[in-house]
């Protein structure tokens, strides 16, 4: 299993690790912070580096996937594409010389290998596609806390991008104006600057002392042992210091990543509703920071 370090800090984007196996174009490394396909949040995507002396071999990481570990798909980084490498602009650069003569070749020769086992190498993901996932994600648990309180509808299903959102909802049919409110009431929430946090709960326990509808431990596969538990605080939690939240807004497992304080969301716009068939509605919402300004 590879070591998720975004479930202990989502907020560090440079690690280093060791690569654990590779496998045609893909790795796993004994631990990462790039953030696999789930929960409704896409990956993240970034580099990986080697370096070795005065080589730098580099890849980006494009696709992020996790089944029995976490799988990295990587495409070789050529000198040529390198925008902040000085080497890159020094075709004496390349090992041993012999390479120089083929454009497309990196040090080293193979460029399209993925670094071997034992190696170790430097991630470093994307900041602003993580940032804007964190945003979307903590609003997204605004939404559906607010939808189970104000509406009694429970979440049934979300998609989020790193400009856009949508959620699924049990719900007859919301009106304009429900719409309306809604979007208020997001956007007091979001002001509040409540308190985002996060700790590990072992799955017997949570079954027995949080409320299954808000947790949805239901919908996490059977295997999954300990749970990561994540609270959006009451009003007024960081004033209250340290401690435990008796009364969280919301407090939901997910593995995902959030923001540390709703304030840092900014203004969110819901953009449109439409009905999934009886019953279940969807919610499209966006950051104001994401729209044309012709909303
Ligand atoms: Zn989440």
């Amino acid at each position: 299993m590879t070591e998720e370090l975004y479930l202990a800090d989502d907020t560090v984007t440079t690690f280093e690790a060791t690569v654990d196996r590779a496998l045609d174009d893909r790795v796993v490394l004994d631990r990462t912070q790039f953030y696999p396909t789930g929960g409704g949040q896409p990956h993240d995507t970034g580099t990986l580096r080697v370096v070795d002396g005065e080589r730098e071999d580099r890849w980006r990481v494009v696709d992020v996937q996790k089944t029995d570990a976490i799988y990295h798909t990587l495409t070789p980084v050529d000198a040529g594409d390198d925008t902040d490498g000085e080497a890159a602009s020094d075709p004496g650069a390349t090992a041993g010389g012999e390479a120089a003569s083929d454009p497309g070749a990196t040090a080293g020769g193979d460029a399209l290998s993925p670094p071997e086992p034992g190696t170790a190498v430097v991630g470093e993901i994307d900041a602003a596609r993580r940032a804007a996932h964190s945003k979307y994600h903590t609003a997204q648990h605004l939404l559906s806390a607010l939808l189970l309180n104000e509406f009694d509808a429970p979440t049934t299903g979300n998609q989020l991008y790193d400009d856009h959102a949508h959620l699924d909802a049990a719900y007859d049919r919301f009106s304009e104006a429900d719409l309306d409110r809604i979007e208020a009431r997001l956007n007091e929430l979001v002001a509040d600057a409540r308190p985002v946090t996060s700790y590990a709960m072992d799955r017997a326990e949570a079954e027995e002392t949080l409320d299954p509808e808000r947790t949805r431990i239901d919908l996490l596969p059977g295997s999954i042992e300990e749970l990561r538990i994540v609270e959006i605080g009451s009003a007024g939690a960081d004033e209250a210091g340290l401690g435990v939240d008796a009364d969280p807004y919301d407090r939901t497992a997910c593995a995902g990543t959030h923001v540390g304080d709703t304030a840092e969301i900014g203004e969110v716009v819901v953009t449109g509703r439409e009905t999934k068939g009886s019953d279940e509605e969807r919610v499209r919402f966006a950051l104001a920071e994401d729209l044309d300004g012709d909303e």
